[in-house]
C-alpha cells in the first residue's frame, strides 16, 4: 500500500468522525496529491449528501463549488509567483474566520506555499491559531517547514505527503531488502513514527545506532541512483533524507538539543 494513501485513509477518517484538529500541516514535495486530500476533506464537511457515508458526492453545489474553488466559507491563500505571502493575506484570513460560515457549519483555510508568509505574516498567523475560532480548519501546505516558526510547527498537526519514499525506492534500485525496521516506519502514520522515536530516544546510544545504520543504507542506495542516472528530484530526495540523518547524528553527538527532538525531525522527512 502507498503511504499516501494511508495518511489519506487516516484523515479522511477523522473528517468522516468529526474528529478532525483545527490545524494540518502537509509537508512534502507531492503537491497534487496535498491539494487532492485538502479539497476532499473540505468537501467531506460541506457536503449535503443525504447519507453520510457517500460524502463527498461530488455533485452537490457545495462539492461542486469547492472543487471550482468558489466556495463562501473555503478561503485558498497562496502567495503570488516569487513573492511573499504578506501580513495582508494574514487580516483577510482573520477577518474570513471571525465570521460565522455562510454555506456550511465550518470555516476553511487552505494556505499553499505557508513557508513563503514572512516573518510579520508568520506572527499574525500565530495569534489566529493561538485561539482559533471553533469551527475553523486550517490546512497549511510546506515541504520547507523549517521556515516555519517553531511555534506554529507546535500547534499544527503534521501529515507527510511525498510523491515516493526514498526507502521504497531504495529496495527497487538496489534489489536488496529494505531493513525491516525501515519498511516498517516508512509505512507507518507519523505518530506511530514519533512513538518509536520517543521509544529508542531513551538511549543515545541505540539512537546513535538507528541512525548509522539509515545513514549507511541511504548512502549505499544513494551511490547505485547517482550511477544508474536516476531522477534528479528523487536523488536530491535521498541526499536531503541522508544530510538531515547526518545533521541528527551531529545534533546528537555535539549539541545539548534534545535526541528525541532529533528524532522526530528525520521521522516526519521519511
Ligand atoms: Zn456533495
Amino acid at each position: 500500500m502507498e503511504k499516501s494513501s494511508l495518511q489519506e485513509q487516516y484523515v479522511y477518517r477523522l473528517a468522516r468522525n468529526n474528529a478532525l484538529a483545527h490545524a494540518y500541516l502537509f509537508l512534502g514535495n507531492d503537491t497534487e496529491k496535498k491539494k487532492e486530500v485538502a479539497l476532499r476533506i473540505f468537501q467531506m464537511l460541506a457536503c449535503v449528501h443525504h447519507d453520510k457515508e457517500k460524502r463527498p458526492c461530488h455533485d452537490c453545489i457545495p462539492c461542486k463549488a469547492i472543487a471550482g474553488d468558489r466556495f463562501p466559507d473555503v478561503l485558498h491563500v497562496q502567495p503570488e509567483e516569487g513573492k511573499e505571502i504578506s501580513v495582508g493575506s494574514i487580516r483577510k484570513i482573520a477577518t474570513c474566520v471571525s465570521f460565522a460560515p455562510y454555506a456550511s457549519s465550518f470555516k476553511g483555510v487552505l494556505i499553499e506555499e505557508a513557508d513563503k508568509m514572512n516573518k510579520t505574516a508568520q506572527s499574525a498567523f500565530l495569534k489566529i491559531l493561538e485561539e482559533p475560532p471553533g469551527n475553523a480548519l486550517f490546512i497549511l501546505f510546506s515541504a520547507y517547514p523549517n521556515l516555519l516558526l517553531e511555534t506554529i510547527r507546535s500547534r499544527v498537526q503534521m501529515i507527510p505527503f511525498y510523491q515516493f519514499s526514498p526507502l521504497a525506492l531504495a529496495s527497487q534500485r538496489t534489489g536488496s531488502e529494505i531493513p525491516r525496521v525501515f519498511s516498517k516506519l516508512e509505512q507507518s502514520l507519523l505518530k506511530d513514527r514519533f512513538s518509536f522515536a520517543a521509544e529508542i530516544a531513551e538511549s543515545q546510544v541505540q539512537s546513535l545506532a538507528f541512525l548509522q545504520d539509515m545513514l549507511g543504507y541511504l548512502r549505499v542506495v544513494l551511490f547505485e541512483e547517482v550511477k544508474s542516472r536516476g531522477e534528479i528530484l528523487r536523488i536530491r530526495r535521498l541526499f536531503s533524507l541522508a544530510t538531515l540523518v547526518q545533521e541528527a547524528i551531529r545534533y546528537i553527538k555535539y549539541t545539548n538539543v534534545s535526541v528525541r527532538l532529533a528524532l522526530e525531525q528525520v521521522m516526519i522527512e521519511l
